[in-house]
């Protein structure tokens, strides 16, 4: 696939980050962007430090009252042009998400922008819609009621994964709430998130409303977190750095919204459709490279059907194409770094080491693929619950089986462990279907589907996956504050 032209001439192009609707240099020194396919540099970004994210919330605060003071409806339309924009764009978007990701363009374009598309306009459709309400208090001759306001400066967190998606995902409600911004993209896949702020320029935002500021964690990351000027951080990614977010809001006590990891459970019953289940289970833990928060990474197979699951599952894996998320023929891009890429087969050489099988996968591309960081589809069985391959987060392309009999057994299998993102069960029996998905710790449960995404749907984690929602009207309740007001009537 020719690159666009746009899209090469954005890449080739200085720049740094964006503040008080201005292209500032940033005041730190540059990071490089790697393709992951072919671990060549793309480019290099500004590696912005403290300096420049006092500056960007400056912009954020000074912005505030120009944002909240625009009538709703032109608010809304600002936010729905910018979803006209990005569809606009679509494949220049899906371009740079493939560039400095790895994931395929198909990938971008079938579930990535469409969802991404989709907030701006769902949350611009809130806009007009966030109402407070009268009070009916007991006392004669008062008159209460709530108003509905906006934290006032967010600090928008987000991972590499997907890219400009997770941008959109705290973008969306922060803005419809009338919140200011202040976003840093992952400093392995900034580029789609720089494009997303020429759009945002073009779109016809106030100066400031939103400000995006590239670097690391802890260069840029860490003080964005620290900064006692933000009202409010929404982060996405690691739960170790999770908890270094929260360590950092308790200068002020802003307020955080996490979401974190998971090591979901995917359960497949003897009832099961099984084709249907295992085309699931597949996509659950392969799409994206398993670089998903929601991956189910713990598959629980019932004896009845294990052999016949984990031999499909592997003839599936197996012919799975890997290449460059830029060629058409690509099933599945590389990892998005070589960090990344150790640590995942990192994390199989661990469970060949306690005892596990590993039937298929396990091992890096070779020939061409070398010199990216891909990792074969790997399916791994003969686990135990003690194991790290069972508990700890992989974020690639892994999946560990494990058989079960009984079903208040696997529930308990399935809910024995410190993360509650997702899960999913594969059952044509209708009551188990309602009992075991209210049984599992997750803030998502999928039945006979996974990784079923809609804007209206609110996902977030049980546990130590996180705190608070997003998507759907509960994002929007976690960058609202409410304020009672009294009048004496008297
Ligand atoms: P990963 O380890 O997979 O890269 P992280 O949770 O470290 O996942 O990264 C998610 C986002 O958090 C990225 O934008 C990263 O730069 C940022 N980040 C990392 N460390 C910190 C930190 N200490 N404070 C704030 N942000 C951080």
């Amino acid at each position: 696939m020719q690159l666009l032209d746009p899209v090469n001439r954005f890449v080739a192009a200085d720049r740094g980050g964006l503040i008080g609707g201005e292209w500032v240099p940033g005041s730190g020194g540059t990071i490089d962007v790697e393709n992951p396919a072919t671990g060549t540099i793309l480019t290099s970004v500004a590696n912005m430090t403290a300096t420049d994210v006092d500056a960007a919330v400056d912009a954020a605060r000074r912005a505030l009252p120009v944002w909240r003071g625009l009538p709703p409806t032109e608010r809304a339309q600002l936010m729905w042009r910018l979803g006209d924009l990005i569809a606009e764009r679509a494949d220049e978007l899906a371009q740079l998400d493939a560039l400095d990701n790895g994931k395929t363009v198909g990938d971008a374009l079938a579930v990535d922008l469409p969802l991404t598309i989709e907030i701006f306009r769902y949350y611009a459709g809130w806009v007009t819609k966030i109402e407070g309400r009268q009070l009916p208090i007991s006392i004669p001759d008062f008159h209460a009621y709530t108003r509905r306001e906006p934290m006032g400066v967010v600090g928008a967190i987000v991972p590499w994964n997907f890219p400009l998606l997770m941008c959109a995902y705290k973008l969306g409600p922060a803005l419809a709430a009338g919140n200011t911004v202040v976003l840093k993209p992952a400093e392995q896949t900034p580029l789609s998130a720089l494009r997303l702020g020429e759009l945002i320029i073009e779109a016809g935002f106030p100066p400031g409303v939103v400000n995006i500021i590239t670097g690391d964690g802890p260069t840029t990351g860490a003080p964005l977190a620290a900064h006692t000027g933000v009202d409010k951080v929404s982060f996405t990614g690691d739960y170790q750095t999770g908890r270094k977010i929260l360590d950092a809001s308790q200068g002020n006590l802003k307020r955080v919204t996490l979401e974190l990891g998971g090591k979901s459970p995917n359960i497949v019953f003897p009832d099961a459709q099984l084709e249907a289940a295992v085309d699931g289970a597949f996509g659950s833990v392969f799409f994206n490279q398993g670089q998903c928060c929601i991956a189910g990474s713990r598959l629980f197979a019932h004896e009845a059907i294990a052999d016949e699951l984990v031999e499909r599952l592997v003839a599936k894996a197996e012919g799975i194409v890997l290449g460059s998320g830029l060629d058409d023929r690509t099933d599945m891009g590389p990892l998005v770094s070589a960090v990344q890429l150790d640590r995942v087969l990192g994390h199989v050489e661990r469970a060949r080491q306690d005892g596990a099988t590993v039937l298929t996968g396990g091992e890096r591309g070779e020939g061409t693929l070398a010199a990216g960081h891909f990792v074969r589809p790997t399916v791994v069985t003969d686990v135990d619950s003690s194991m790290p391959i069972m508990n700890d987060e992989v974020f690639g392309p892994v999946v560990a089986v494990s058989r079960f009999t009984d079903e208040a057994d696997v529930v308990e299998r399935a809910n024995d462990i410190r993360f509650g993102l997702a899960a999913g069960i594969w059952t044509t029996d209708v009551r188990r279907t309602h009992r075991v998905a209210a049984a599992l710790q997750a803030g998502t449960v999928w039945v006979n589907t996974y990784g079923m995404f809609d804007v209206a749907a609110p996902y977030g984690g049980y546990k130590m996956s996180g705190y608070g929602r997003e998507l759907g009207e509960e994002s929007l309740d976690a960058y609202l504050q409410s304020k009672t007001v009294w009048v004496n009537l008297a």
